[in-house]
């Protein structure tokens, strides 16, 4: 699979990946925050590891940092597995047994939709292993090799876990095997419940970096297909319930205050790591293992928050202007937009300064759907 290290000509000189070192500066000694202590193998992590990386959905990538450390994906697998369980079931299966609702409480909170027998959403460790539960497979082998596989195609290279960490994820995991045995108390999931919380375990022990999660999110962002190594990871039509659910409970209990800041769609790890998307544009993957009280990234917080008011990536940010309408219909009765349909073009393939340029782009999914109005004056479009 083709795994691009080092970065391009265009990459070393562009007005991200300065932006990005500023912010890596700006952060870097800050290592307020504290340590997952749950297991020890956690508890070892180097609270000075720090790195960002951002990979567009054309597959041009910026790292600052320490963008290659490797460390447990942990929570940041759920959303991964919730599309792939979209893929084995589709959506009315999935809804009926687990919510897309937020819960306002913590990751491992023992809550559950009582009215509907489910749990509230997958994105909290309830939902998560109900998730996990519909994975597909004649035993465990086969449902982890599936799992392993698909992630490693969201990835671009062939991913394994931490066999450590993963000993003592399943060794002290009792508050997981209290909600999985719950859920199965309740009908929410059925046999093997064993075998469930240990693809539960396994997949939270997957290895990553930085760099492999701004990958991921960047798969998300290109409509499911791996921008650099150009392989369907997901299908098309199951992004955007994933991103969704992200966008609504990624983040726990800070979500709210997450989409209201930052505006993207996210994820988090007890490990470190964050992954935020927006759709159609680019990943962005961090890691810092100190934690704030929600169990998010703190320095992750900070940078991502830092990136969306630096280059206005807020999702609900207004990109409409009179001259983006008149441009709209002008574009959408030319052969020219065509080789835009689907998705605007990515910022990394454009002239130096990208992503000022990026709020035009972002109003071109709508063209295809306008047809030409009579009487509009064509206007010169650069
Ligand atoms: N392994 C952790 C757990 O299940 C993952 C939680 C997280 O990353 N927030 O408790």
């Amino acid at each position: 699979m083709v795994r691009p290290d080092n970065l391009s000509n265009e990459a070393e000189f562009s007005p991200i990946l300065s932006s990005l070192k500023d912010i890596h500066a700006k952060y870097r000694q800050n290592t307020g925050g504290k340590i997952a202590t749950y297991i020890p193998e956690l508890a070892k992590a180097d609270p000075n590891l720090f790195g960002i990386a951002l990979v567009t959905a054309d597959g041009q990538l910026y790292k600052v940092g320490d963008t290659e450390h490797l460390f447990t994906i942990q929570s940041i697998s759920k959303p991964f597995v919730y599309g792939f369980a979209l893929e084995d079931h589709g959506i009315e299966h999935v809804l009926g047994k687990v919510g897309v609702e937020p819960t306002g409480e913590a990751f491992n909170s023992i809550v559950f939709d009582e009215r509907r027998n489910r749990p509230f959403n997958p994105m909290v460790n309830a939902g998560a292993i109900a998730t996990t539960a519909l994975i597909k497979g004649a035993d465990h082998d086969q449902r982890w090799s599936r799992l392993l596989d698909k992630f490693s195609t969201f990835a671009g290279r062939p991913l394994d876990i931490d066999h450590a960490v993963y000993v003592s994820e399943r060794a002290t995991g009792h508050r997981n095997r209290a909600i999985g045995y719950l859920e199965l108390n309740f009908g929410m999931v059925d046999e093997p419940i064993t075998e469930h919380l240990d693809l539960y375990f396994e997949q939270c022990s997957i290895l990553v970096s930085a760099r492999d999660l701004a990958v991921m999110a960047a798969t998300l962002a290109n409509n499911g297909i791996n921008p650099i190594s150009g392989k369907r990871a997901l299908e098309t039509r199951y992004v955007k319930n994933v991103l969704s659910i992200m966008h609504s409970c990624g983040m726990y209990d800070y979500a709210g205050e997450w989409s209201y800041r930052i505006g993207l769609p996210a994820k988090s790890g007890v490990g470190g790591g964050i992954i935020a998307v927006l759709p159609g544009q680019f990943g962005i993957g961090t890691f810092s293992a100190p934690l704030d009280e929600q169990g998010n990234s703190a320095r992750g917080i900070q940078v991502c928050e830092e990136l969306s008011d630096h280059f206005k990536f807020h999702m609900f940010k207004s990109r409409t202007t009179t001259v983006v309408v008149v441009r709209r219909t002008y574009r959408g009765d030319t052969i020219r937009s065509k080789r835009h349909r689907g998705f605007p073009l990515p910022i990394g393939r454009r002239t130096r300064e990208h992503l000022p340029y990026n709020q035009r782009q972002l109003a071109a999914p709508a063209i295809e759907h306008h047809q030409p109005r009579p009487g509009i004056r064509r206007i010169g479009v650069a």
